[in-house]
């Protein structure tokens, strides 16, 4: 379980690093019917992780992706997502 101060953890999410401190950076994820709190980047990162076809370990480096609580996770949803559906995934880019 994540740690934090501010919520009872639900569950442990992972978000890359532009995430916890941006704001309007975009909010990615690809949706799992098993997991409310899919791992998610910024639109930065995605870009990165597209034009390479997918995660490698350079893009992986830059992401920095880090564990929060589940809590945390929606806040940090909230703050960065541009679209009403809380995912800015490119739509060429969701097959
Ligand atoms: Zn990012
Ligand atoms: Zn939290």
């Amino acid at each position: 379980m994540a740690e934090c101060a501010e919520h009872e953890s639900v569950q442990d999410a992972y978000v890359c690093s532009h995430l916890l401190t941006g704001d309007g950076l975009g909010f990615v994820f690809f949706p799992d019917a098993g997991n409310a709190w899919p791992d998610a980047w910024c639109l930065a990162c995605e870009e990165v992780r597209w034009k390479a076809g997918g995660w490698n370990e350079g893009n992986e480096k830059l992401a920095q992706i880090t564990p929060i609580c589940s809590g945390c996770y929606e806040e940090l949803r909230a703050r960065n997502a541009r679209s009403a559906t809380g995912n800015d995934l490119p739509l060429e880019h969701a097959a």
